[in-house]
């Protein structure tokens, strides 16, 4: 199935560069009924008009589930091991936590930074496309709606203010999760499993990587997040960040940095901190 399904004022757009096309129904409706974006995209013409990302919100809003990997690229484990020597290793279970979805945000939404110790990670994000339980790799790629860019923000002080570290709400705070600009099906890009993403703040080049380098790749995590519950259509999966955060080298994000977040035929977020 082929389409490109963005957020509109709160509407479903189908969106091809700058054009888009009203679907007439919500954002979180269309994710249940994607032969009928796949026919639409088929048979576009005329567009209904133009969209800046600033008019664009995040293509899923208000998923059930948003589940994010943590250190699923080797090089991000090294870095973050340098810092405080945790003794992070490539673990037998993957490091699973949640970003509560209130945090979600639009490609070009500002991120409202909070203290001294925010960062970035850009990150390939997978969204369910079916209701998925004890779903076999071979076949998880089938449960995947498409795939979008996601930024974790990261508010680095309070993933780490308990003893053991608990990620989620140093994940959460108000608009850190910047996603779209669109929903890509998977068919629209050349591999899926192997895409150029990158990360610059202010035009200089911080994160530089390939989704091949992901430790456990998407098919994987769809495969052991649905052996342990079920996935639900619209439920969204941070697939982890490539080395080159903030955090590892002391420099924290502050107001007036620009995140340009891109990954390879998923177009670019771009996103201004406050
Ligand atoms: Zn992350």
């Amino acid at each position: 199935m082929s389409f490109r399904l963005a957020n509109r004022a709160g509407q479903a757009v189908l969106l091809d560069g700058e054009n888009y096309w009203s679907l007439g129904i919500s954002s979180m409706e269309a994710l249940f009924r994607l032969d009928e974006l796949h026919h639409r995209w088929a048979k576009r013409g005329a567009p209904d008009g133009q969209a800046s990302p600033a008019e664009l919100g995040p293509p899923v809003p208000d998923p059930k589930q948003v589940f994010a990997y943590g250190l699923n690229y080797r090089d991000h484990i090294d870095e973050m091991d340098e810092v405080d020597y945790l003794g992070r290793t490539a673990n037998e279970a993957p490091v699973v936590f949640t970003k509560f979805p209130d945090c979600l945000a639009g490609p070009a939404s500002p991120v409202k930074l909070v203290g001294g110790q925010c960062d970035y990670e850009c990150e390939m994000v997978a969204v369910i496309g079916a209701v998925s339980r004890d779903v076999v790799q071979a076949q998880a790629w089938d449960r995947v709606a498409g795939l979008m860019i996601g930024q974790d923000i990261s508010d680095r002080a309070l993933q780490v203010a308990a003893t053991p570290p608990q990620f989620n709400l140093g994940k959460s705070r108000e608009s850190f999760g910047p996603t779209g600009p669109a929903l890509v099906s998977p068919d629209l890009v050349d591999d899926p499993d192997d895409l150029a993403i990158s990360c610059r703040i202010n035009g200089e080049l911080r994160q530089n990587s390939r989704t091949s380098y992901l430790m456990r790749p998407v098919a994987e995590i769809v495969s052991y997040l649905s052996s342990v519950l079920t996935l639900h259509p619209g439920d969204l999966i941070f697939t982890g960040t490539p080395g080159g955060v903030g955090h590892a080298q002391g420099l924290y994000l502050k107001p007036g940095d620009v995140i340009r977040s891109e990954i390879e035929g998923l177009g670019a977020l771009e996103n201004t901190c406050v």
